[in-house]
């Protein structure tokens, strides 16, 4: 007998999902990672006593119950509702579109004003389209909020996101976005968010309770050609491309990367994240990681905060993988990939990477809690 059912590469969210559900199902899992930690992308150092999201801001958020339901049963969550600020050359924007943008760029008080503002705002973009649907990023940004806040909040901190001009990129990116006409700074619209309490290493902790780990190891440099003999089947959350060798040839990928320090002051910026919407700031946003989890009294306990300015980048080979970019190569690649992934019939390719999608955290969870385990 082999001694795993599973070698399971990669400790994000699906693979210790899946993991958690094999465990229980009382097969012999072995969880390997790259990285010197377990928990991919929403592992936290501790610095100063502030968890620090070492791989971007992660704000848990879903309308899915079964997947609310399930986290909240490990570990509870607290209140966070992510509520980002815009600072552009130094004005300042609440996000999302929504009533207060609306009144602090163009001073209107009521929704029936701000929706007249807006269709003025949109009526060209409206009458270019003459009744087709949006082809691109730009195209759907000016029918949906028009000219000023396309200008002022989307357009510089779209290129410099994503390194493409608005004209080059998917509508869908920014529809993730709502617009409303109310009083309403919630980033999301869904029913259930917050962050886990004590941090997002517990959480990946209650799921790996029990189950062999080892960190520093690189799938390709010591199984790739002799899985078979220690397990039965491989989960694979790591890039899709790499598991078949670039055989089509490589995928692009956006990464970013953190510049972290910690600032001598209690409160640095009043909020987790404040975007900077203007391409002459070279990082997109600056996040202060207390404020997802420190409200009120306690932010001024700690005498201390870190701060993380993002940049954002082409991914070059040696670099992280972080978004993947959904354009009309890169879709049609992907594809061939998956065409592949499907005969690996004892293999199962799951999460953002293995999957080449825009997932949020819940939607992974989702997959892993629904995919058989096999
Ligand atoms: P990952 O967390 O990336 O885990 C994959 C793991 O596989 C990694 O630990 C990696 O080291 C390992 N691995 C890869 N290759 C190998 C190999 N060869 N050998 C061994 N190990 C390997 N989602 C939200 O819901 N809310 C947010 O606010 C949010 N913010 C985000 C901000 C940023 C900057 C980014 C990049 C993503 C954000 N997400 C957010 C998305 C979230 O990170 C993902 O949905 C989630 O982490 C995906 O989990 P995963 O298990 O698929 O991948
Ligand atoms: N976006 C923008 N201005 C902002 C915030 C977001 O134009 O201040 C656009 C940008 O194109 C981004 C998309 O909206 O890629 C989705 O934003 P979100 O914050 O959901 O992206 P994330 O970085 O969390 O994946």
């Amino acid at each position: 007998m082999k001694p795993y059912d599973y070698l399971i590469v990669g400790s994000g969210l699906f693979g210790a999902t899946f993991a958690y559900r094999a465990r229980q199902a009382g097969k012999r899992c072995l969880v390997i990672d790259k990285r010197p930690h377990l928990g991919g992308n929403v592992y936290c150092a501790d610095i100063e006593g502030i968890h620090v999201h070492q791989y971007g801001a992660h704000i848990f958020h879903t309308s899915d119950k079964t997947v609310w339901d399930f986290v909240t049963s490990l570990v509870p969550f607290n209140r966070y509702t992510n509520s980002p600020v815009a600072n552009y050359r130094g004005e300042l924007y609440n996000l999302p579109f929504n009533m207060n943008t609306f009144a602090e760029l163009w001073g209107v008080r009521t929704p029936e004003e701000a929706k007249a503002k807006i269709d003025e705002q949109r009526a060209e973009a409206l009458a270019a389209l003459d009744g087709r649907e949006p082809a691109n990023l730009e195209e759907q940004a000016l029918c949906l909020v028009g000219k000023d806040i396309f200008c002022k909040l989307i357009k510089e901190y779209t290129e410099k996101q994503w390194g493409r001009d608005c004209k080059e990129l998917p509508a869908f990116i920014i529809r993730r976005l709502p617009v409303r006409f109310v009083f309403d700074n919630n980033y999301f619209n869904d029913a259930y968010q917050g962050i886990p309490i004590d941090g997002y290493n517990v959480l990946t902790g209650k799921l790996l309770e029990g189950i062999e780990t080892r960190t520093g190891c690189d799938f390709f440099k010591e199984y790739k050609d002799s899985w078979r003999s220690v397990a039965d089947r491989l989960v694979y959350t790591g890039p899709i491309d790499e598991y078949f060798d670039f055989r089509f040839g490589r995928l692009d990928w956006r990464t970013v990367s953190f510049r972290t320090r910690v600032e001598d002051t209690p409160n640095y910026q009043g909020n987790a994240v404040v975007n900077y919407t203007s391409r002459e700031v070279p990082y997109t946003r600056i996040i202060e990681h207390k404020h997802f989890e420190m409200f009120g009294q306690a932010v001024y306990d700690n005498p201390k905060t870190v701060i993380s300015e993002e940049y954002s980048a082409e991914y070059k080979p040696g670099m992280e993988q972080f978004y993947p970019v959904n354009d009309a190569r890169n879709n049609v690649l992907a594809e061939r990939y998956r065409a592949l992934a499907a005969e690996e019939k004892d293999v199962l390719f799951g999460g953002r990477l293995a999957e080449y999608r825009y997932y949020d955290m819940a939607p992974v969870i989702a997959r892993a809690l629904a995919v058989a385990v096999f």
